[in-house]
């Protein structure tokens, strides 16, 4: 691609996340602005592409104010600001602040609401204001929970504050190619751990995190950043979103309804939660990407067993993949130490091999869809730790793979209608 290519297709993301931004009225489609953004970046992200040639970009919409006027207008010091680097201690950065106050070095170490200051983390600023004697005059620095510690000479005492900083919202656009594994290609882009499993999250009903993603996958995403002083401090919810897995795209846009709940949506309106998730793995870091023998998992294993096989480390959390009531949690032959969940309308999923159960996860317990009911293991007929996953509709076996899943709110008829679906495949 071109670089005056890149620099069209910039203008056009960017130009949709202000949409998107303009979109940010409560009580609406939160994202209704970024629809033209699917078709932009399905073109920003053509197939020959590699990651160095994705426009990736970051958009934040309201800049916040500069964070650093010297409060007191008669104060005649001078304002420096270093970052923190790794395996910074707080002397080291006063020293390349050129700081020489032994004092206020005493008062630092010592005051306890000085404390925050030693939460240090690589990249955040520390701004110091010093008079021409190297003497700290004021001191200004955004805490890990996002809080602004001040630390003022007030005469010859230094006295410090922490008080809640004005937090600025902003939204911010990546887009990105997996090569190896989601949180790689999230890395890539500088998307926050909190966003890619939000990411996940949004489409756990469309796309088996786990089994289908694969090499060439692509991602956009719109999401809340809030920032103190400048700072990106933490990262909010998704508002759109756009994923294409296996040459499929899906798409979700945040809506929040007029009682004030938030759920995602595709752009037919049709809800993204479904009454089953794709995968009982929980999506983390331990479980993002792929392997060749991941590529092909389908028929051939499921003939044999009826199942879906998860390799995975020993104690890698497990989730049911529907609301349900657990009807077996024990020890059974081959099975080992497995889980049945019984859910509404004829659905029944098994958890085999485990090494150990949730401890909530009793016979007649009720637990929620994506709540960690077991651990991966290897007991019973394992060769290896991994989890065997079953889906059986009206106590037949269905490849939980193939298998047309109900939406979240199924009628009674919907069982009937799923299950002919599923047989005529
Ligand atoms: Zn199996």
């Amino acid at each position: 691609m071109t670089a005056r290519k890149r620099g069209i297709l910039a203008q056009s993301i960017g130009a949709a996340a202000r949409r998107a931004a303009a979109a940010l009225a409560p009580g609406q489609w939160l994202a209704v602005g970024v629809l033209g953004l699917s078709g932009v970046a399905a073109f920003g992200l053509a197939p020959n592409t590699t990651l160095e040639t994705v426009a990736t970009v970051e958009v934040r919409r309201a800049l916040p104010p500069p964070a650093l006027q010297p409060i007191d207008a008669g104060s005649a010091g001078f304002w420096r600001e270093e970052r923190i680097q790794r395996g910074d201690t707080v002397g080291h950065v006063l020293s390349r602040l050129g700081i020489d106050d032994a004092e206020a070095m005493a008062f630092l170490r010592t005051d306890p609401a000085a404390r925050p200051l030693y939460q240090l983390r690589p990249g955040r600023p520390l701004v110091v204001e010093t008079d021409d004697d190297g003497r700290l005059l004021q001191l200004r620095f955004v805490t890990g929970t996002g809080e602004l510690l001040s630390i003022v000479r007030g005469g010859e005492r230094l006295a410090a504050a922490t008080t809640a900083a004005p937090i600025a919202a902003g939204l911010k656009l990546a887009a990105g190619e997996i090569r190896s594994s989601l949180f790689g290609a999230a890395d890539a882009v500088g998307l926050p751990d909190a966003i890619t499993l939000q990411l996940a999250d949004v489409f756990a009903g469309d796309i088996d995190f786990y089994k289908d993603l694969q090499r060439g996958d692509r991602f956009t995403v719109v999401y809340e950043m809030r920032y103190v002083e400048g700072e990106a401090v933490a990262a909010g919810r998704i508002i759109a979103a756009e994923f294409t897995n296996r040459g499929k795209t899906y798409r979700a846009f945040l809506w929040r309804g007029a009682d004030g709940t938030e759920a995602y949506y595709a752009e037919d309106g049709s809800a993204l939660r479904k009454a089953f998730l794709r995968s009982p793995m929980e999506f983390s870091r331990i479980t993002s990407g792929f392997s060749n023998a991941r590529f092909h998992p389908i028929l051939q294993t499921w003939r044999a067993h009826r199942g879906v096989d998860y390799a995975a480390p020993t104690g890698t959390p497990v989730r049911a993949t529907g609301n349900a009531k657990v009807a077996f949690a024990s020890v059974q032959g081959g099975y080992g130490r497995v889980i049945q969940l019984q859910h509404s309308g004829a659905f029944s999923t098994i958890y085999a091999h485990l090494s150990r159960f949730a401890p909530q996860v009793k016979p007649g317990a009720r637990v929620s869809q994506g709540e960690v009911i077991g651990y991966v293991g290897q007991t019973g007929w394992a060769t290896g730790p991994h989890l065997h996953y079953e889906f059986k509709i009206a106590g037949l076996h269905h490849n939980p793979m193939r298998v047309a899943l109900p939406k979240a709110t199924p009628l009674p008829e919907r069982v009937m209608s799923v299950r002919a679906k599923a047989l005529s495949r």
